[in-house]
Formats: C-alpha cells, sequence, structure tokens
C-alpha cells in the first residue's frame, strides 16, 4: 500500500516551500517526543540532520541500518558523528537466520544475478530490519530530497506511511537542492562520509555503489545494472 498525504491543515503547512528543516525538525520532536527517530545512513544528507538534531535537542534518536555490507568509509564516519556530537546510534543488522539462508543458497552476490534477487537481499538486509527499527514509533526521519531520482520527484515534507502502519514519515530536505546540503555542511562543518570526495553522491552498500561521472544523475551509481524506476530499495515505496 502507499503512502498519503497527510490531513491536518498544519501537517500540510509544513509541506509548504517556507517550511525551513530546522521548523520541520521541532514540530517532529514537539510532537512525538521518544517516539520519532531519525533513519541514518551516514550520506550527505543524513549529517546534516544529525547536526540539525543535535543543536535541537540533548538526546536525539538515531538508528542506523547496518546491512553488513557498509563501506568502510560509512563506518568511519559513524565514529566521527558519534565523537563530535556524543550521540548513541542504535543499530539494526539482518536477521541472521534470515541472512545464513540467503548466503548458504544464493552465495554473497546474489543481487547483480536479477531485480528480484537483489530486492530479496535489500529485504533481508535493509527493509526487514526497518521494520524492527520503526517498532513503537509514532514518526521517523528521512534525508530524502526530490532532486535525488525520479521515484522522489514529489516527495511531501510530512506524509503518511501506510508501509509502517499509519505513522507520520518526514523528510525535512525534501525541497533542498544538493548545494544547500553542502552549503551547510561546510559553514557548519559537519563530518562527513570522505566518499562524497571521490565522486559517490549518494552511498549505500559497497558491492552495489560505484561513483559517477561528472554530469551523470545522482543516483546512477547505484545499483548501476538497473533502470531508474527500479532504483529504490524497498525502504521508501512510492509512487513519483
Ligand atoms: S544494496 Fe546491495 S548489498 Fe545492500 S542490501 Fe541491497 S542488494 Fe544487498
Amino acid at each position: 500500500m502507499l503512502p498519503t498525504t497527510p490531513t491536518t491543515e498544519f501537517e500540510q503547512s509544513l509541506n509548504g516551500e517556507l517550511a525551513t528543516p530546522q521548523e520541520v525538525l521541532k514540530w517532529a520532536l514537539e510532537e512525538f517526543g521518544n517516539d520519532v527517530s531519525l533513519a541514518c545512513s551516514f550520506g550527505a544528507e543524513d549529517v546534516v540532520l544529525v547536526d540539525m538534531l543535535a543543536k535541537l535537542t540533548p538526546n536525539p534518536r538515531i538508528f542506523v541500518l547496518d546491512t553488513g555490507r557498509l563501506h568502510q568509509e560509512t563506518y568511519d564516519v559513524m565514529d566521527l558523528c558519534r565523537a563530535r556530537y556524543n550521540t548513541r546510534f542504535e543499530i539494526f543488522t539482518p536477521d541472521g537466520t534470515d541472512l545464513q539462508s540467503l548466503l548458504s543458497e544464493k552465495g554473497p552476490n546474489s543481487f547483480f544475478a536479477s531485480i528480484s534477487n537483489r530486492k530479496e537481499c535489500c529485504h533481508i538486509r535493509k527493509v526487514e530490519p526497518l521494520k524492527r527499527a520503526l517498532v513503537g514509533h509514532r514518526a521517523w526521519i528521512t534525508g530524502l530530497r526530490r532532486e535525488q531520482s525520479v521515484t522522489r520527484k514529489h516527495l511531501p515534507k510530512v506524509e503518511i506511511d501506510l508501509e509502517h502502519g499509519g505513522i507520520k514519515k518526514i523528510s525535512p530536505l525534501a525541497d533542498w537542492s544538493e548545494l544547500q546540503v553542502w552549503n551547510y555542511i561546510k559553514v557548519n562543518q559537519v563530518p562527513y562520509n570522505a566518499l562524497h570526495d571521490s565522486g559517490f553522491p549518494s552511498i549505500g552498500c559497497a558491492p552495489c555503489t560505484r561513483a559517477v561521472k561528472p554530469g551523470e544523475d545522482i543516483r546512477a551509481g547505484r545499483w548501476w545494472w538497473e533502470s531508474p524506476e527500479h532504483k529504490e530499495c524497498g525502504l521508501h515505496s512510492r509512487k513519483a
């Protein structure tokens, strides 16, 4: 089932272009308290949101889906953020039994063989752990932006996420450009993933992410062997 837009007038007003990311985050913290978390993969947008949250509240809830296939650079920036913000990250890993079955039956590289195999791997390593991470939540925060892909061009800042029991899904940076993200990182000296300096605008699992050439789409390096309309891992299922 697909997410829908929120119904209250105030939540709809947050979707307006004038609501800054900090205003959206402040509203989310006041509205949901300890029942809202940031899903953080340590890409550029996520470290911006970690910095903003740390400036708004002393103990923001932030979780990480550690797929077991992340780049070393991602673990490095996780440690940098842990030290800089004195923040605890809740780590969710794939279910051990499911992962053992997948590896035993199809090997470590099954995702290259077909879209269904790739979605199976993403389901075990990302989608199912996300469901566990969101248990007890009334809302979650993402670093998604409309510019990132054809599948995200109508992304609202606040929506109802029917994939996860009708909780709110909040994307404070929905209308930000890549330039705004990098300006924020530079001005605020936010730690960021070193892979961004090597041509990786979007970072996921190591075997499924590569650098892009100048002028290429910013998500061209994710699952580069697939066509653009398939380039979602199941964490953010919605129509464009
Ligand atoms: S991005 Fe690749 S390695 Fe990571 S979960 Fe998806 S298919 Fe598996």
